[in-house]
């Protein structure tokens, strides 16, 4: 899931990244229980729509694709499907969500302000100054500059982060952890950020002081080939600190998974099981990695509180991005948004410095002091791309809902976990909204993708377990 709002206090490394964006794929989430979504069934047998008609919901496969679709209506479905979400449930929801168009926000408003004054205080000019003090190793100066300067706009940050992520989570009913284990969580989570991000700006100054003409151009590159490795190594080093991945063992949920790997031919093993639960109660799957470290992972919460067509629904999706290469897909587009985004940050920075540079004790471009204007010019940027870059996460995640659906040929299963992920995500919002503010299609949309595909009633095979098909026993 691309969060690009939750990182724009953060240092310029994970501004960055939210361009990027390309560590973990998240497909869905939410946290309503079972019995407030399951069975809504939607009757194919006349064009009027009867939650609560019996849609079969042990079945391995959907039992919706074999009746009669003929005079199935794909926008009465969807809209019957919505219906059956509570009103208060809905609202509490919408609410949740439109929170986070003021978060965008205020948080962007935040990153300004730390930097504005760091810059106006000449606090970086002094960090700069004793940087210089301390060592005459050009590196080790970034580093000693570095370091302070993310412990300073990390404090200065953490309020709004504490109620963005602990107190407005759990208002929501959406967090499991109390304030200590979270906390250590978010130490954890900052100490690898600064390190991180610390190495990151050795490499880009070095960039600036060899190229300060071309250095938005190898600067672009020597953040994707940061990324790159971020992304390569997130699941086998830094996923694990946080929580713990274990293969499913159960068959009847294990097997239809694999069967959907190998008809794909998607060289898993294996699929794993992430204990979520310890710090949310979203439903949730992802796909991590790339190259050699992609790894396939289901959350435990949507294992206790899915039906199998919905967990189908789910994986399918997520193999989906791994079988379109979303993740080689994204890296690139984020190299074209870093390049462009670093190309402007010039124009921009070299500007500011000309107009501010002696008031501030800003050099140029290779010196750290600017480093706080950098991530202001950087803030910026992303804030205005907001919706560009939400759209173009969303067409991949809409391209993974196409494959899912064609893959599990479960589209009552994707409607009915649609909903679950409704908890945290406007299920039915204006187009504006959709086109601002959504990294993944809207519950309106992907419910409809579903019901569209059920109506056009596609032939399929009759599939009889027997000894012949390796699928039914040899996992
Ligand atoms: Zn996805």
């Amino acid at each position: 899931m691309i969060n690009i709002h939750a990182v724009m206090t953060k240092p310029p490394i994970l501004i960055l990244l939210s361009i990027g964006v390309v560590i973990a794929l998240t497909s869905v989430g939410g946290h309503a229980s079972p019995a407030e979504t399951a069975s809504p069934a939607i009757s194919e047998k006349v064009s009027s729509v009867e939650p609560r008609a019996g849609i079969n919901d042990t079945g391995h496969s959907s039992p919706a694709i074999v009746v009669n679709t003929k005079s199935f209506d794909p926008a009465a479905a969807t809209k019957a499907w919505l219906a059956t979400v509570p009103h208060d449930q809905r609202e509490k929801s919408d609410r949740y969500f439109e929170g986070g168009y003021w978060l965008l926000l205020w948080n962007f408003l935040v990153a300004v302000a730390i930097s504005i004054f760091l810059l106006e205080s000449r606090v970086s000019a002094h960090l700069r100054n004793l940087a210089e003090h301390l060592t005459s190793s050009r590196s080790l100066q970034i580093a000693c500059y570095a370091i302070p300067y993310f412990l300073i706009a990390g404090t200065l940050g953490f309020p709004l982060d504490f109620y963005e992520h602990f107190v407005r989570e759990h208002q929501y009913g959406l967090a499991t952890q109390s304030f200590l284990p979270w906390f250590r969580e978010q130490l954890i989570g900052f100490g690898l950020t600064i390190i991180g991000s610390t190495i990151l700006l050795i490499a880009l100054y070095a960039v600036f002081r060899r190229a300060p003409r071309t250095w938005w151009v190898w600067g672009a590159v020597v953040a994707v080939l940061f990324m790159t490795v971020v992304v390569v190594i997130t699941p086998v080093f830094v996923e694990p600190l946080f929580n713990t991945y274990k293969p499913i063992t159960n068959p009847e949920i294990r097997n239809p998974i694999l069967a959907m790997a190998q008809a794909n031919q998607i060289p898993a093993q294996q699929v794993f099981e992430v204990d979520a639960s310890r710090q949310t109660t979203r439903v949730s799957a992802n796909v991590a990695g790339f190259l050699g470290t992609t790894r396939i992972a289901l959350n435990d919460n949507l294992l206790k509180q899915c039906t199998l067509p919905e967990i189908r629904a789910v994986m399918a999706h997520e193999m989906g991005h791994y079988v379109l290469n979303h993740g080689a897909k994204l890296l690139t587009y984020s190299a074209i948004f870093i390049a462009i985004g670093l190309a402007l940050t010039r124009q921009m920075f070299d500007a500011a410095v000309r107009r501010w540079g002696v008031k501030w004790g800003v050099r140029g471009i290779a010196d750290p002091a600017g480093l706080p204007l950098l991530a202001l010019i950087l803030s910026t940027l992303v804030f205005v791309a907001t919706p560009l870059l939400n759209t173009v996460v969303r067409v991949t995640e809409r391209e993974a809902d196409a494959f899912g659906i064609n893959t599990a040929r479960e589209p009552d299963g994707m409607a009915k976990v649609t909903l679950k992920l409704g908890a945290y995500r406007k299920l039915d919002p204006t187009p504006i909204e959709e086109f601002f503010f959504f990294d993944h299609p809207s519950g309106r949309a992907r419910i409809r993708m579903a019901m569209d595909w059920k109506a056009a009633n596609l032939p399929c095979a009759e599939w009889v377990p027997s000894r012949d098909n390796p699928t039914t026993d040899s996992h």
